[in-house]
């Protein structure tokens, strides 16, 4: 009966179902649940050609936390059309007719790869894009992906040292199509770096008062390996155990957390505010375990709220778990 009522639970997962599977394929909503791949080679090698003097550089890029960095670094020499929008999930997202002029008419596109946002791949195809693509994680060694995004796991953002590779590629690639100022480009990226460095050593501060043995992750889905690895946490658990958010835990999957949770004695689940929390909720139920369910995870808040920067969604996140964890 229990068992019942828990699949049944499990089932409404496959609302989120989404794109993951349907990279350069078409744009399905269907739950295909395999990732075919070839996510990091986006677009193609178009030419970088330099805008006119004076005019803004118009860019256009994928995910919130880019268009965060591409603020940074371009200030108000660059326009940004954002293709996705803050707590839209970037795992599971189909790109619009605006989304498609857009990137027809920006002078440089900014992507994240690693199969984030290889839907883009088709519309890129589509809009015979003649602007640059720059794949923003080139150069980022990754962890490991799994079945749903086996080009690696592409939450890098949760390393602040991993993005200082990103912003490095963003303002390359503005230098580029704008040499007429490369140098203001490289001064922004410069000041965006030591931010990000003094965000790296306050998300260890704020780590480390919680013990060894209470930094134990149980997340909704897998998206905080790199935290995990930056800031000594251990992940015990994923509700939904996958890279992707649009996968559905079976129900011994479900079960097998619940013991894991028991055995390890784990203070709180961790859910993203964007990703549908009904089977951590339930698992946080039967355990007897809070949940947490604000974080910031695959995308920047609306403006105005604690996570509508990269610089403030990191605090916030780390603030939260750290607490959670005490
Ligand atoms: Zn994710």
């Amino acid at each position: 009966m229990e068992q019942r009522a828990r699949q049944g639970r499990i089932g409404r997962r496959a609302i989120l179902c989404g794109i993951a599977g349907s990279v350069g394929a078409t744009f399905l909503v269907a739950c295909s649940g395999k990732h075919s791949g070839n996510a990091t080679a986006i677009g193609t090698n178009n030419p970088f050609a330099t805008v006119p003097a004076g005019k803004q550089v118009a860019v256009a890029a994928t995910t919130t936390q880019i268009q965060d960095f591409v603020a940074n670094v371009g200030g108000n020499r660059v326009t940004i059309a954002g293709i996705l929008k803050p707590n839209v999930d970037p795992h599971d997202y189909e790109p619009t007719v605006a989304d498609a002029n857009a990137i027809a008419k920006a002078d440089i596109v900014f992507v994240h790869g690693i199969g984030l946002d290889s839907w883009m791949d088709k519309t890129i195809k589509g809009a015979s894009v003649k602007a640059p693509v720059v794949t923003t994680t080139d150069g980022i060694t990754v962890l490991k992906g799994d079945e749903n995004e086996p080009d690696g796991d592409p939450h890098l953002w949760f390393d602040p040292t991993l993005v200082q590779t990103m912003v490095k590629n963003i303002a390359s690639g503005l230098a580029k199509v704008d040499p007429a100022n490369a140098s203001a480009y490289h001064t922004n990226a410069t000041s965006y770096t030591d931010q990000l460095t003094q965000l790296d050593g306050q998300l260890k501060g704020i780590f480390a008062p919680v013990p060894k043995e209470q930094r134990k992750l149980v997340t909704n889905h897998d998206a905080f390996h790199y935290l995990a690895q930056r800031y000594d946490l251990t992940i015990v658990g994923a509700v939904i155990p996958s890279l992707s958010d649009t996968a559905e835990p079976s129900a011994k999957q479900v079960n097998d957390l619940i013991d894991t949770i028991k055995k390890e004695h784990v203070k709180a689940i961790f859910a993203e505010s964007s990703a549908n929390p009904k089977v951590a909720r339930q698992v946080a139920q039967e355990t007897g375990i809070r949940i947490i369910d604000t974080l910031y995870g695959d995308t920047l808040g609306e403006p105005g709220s604690a996570g509508d920067t990269y610089l403030k969604m990191m605090v916030y996140d780390a603030t939260t778990i750290a607490n959670g964890l005490k």
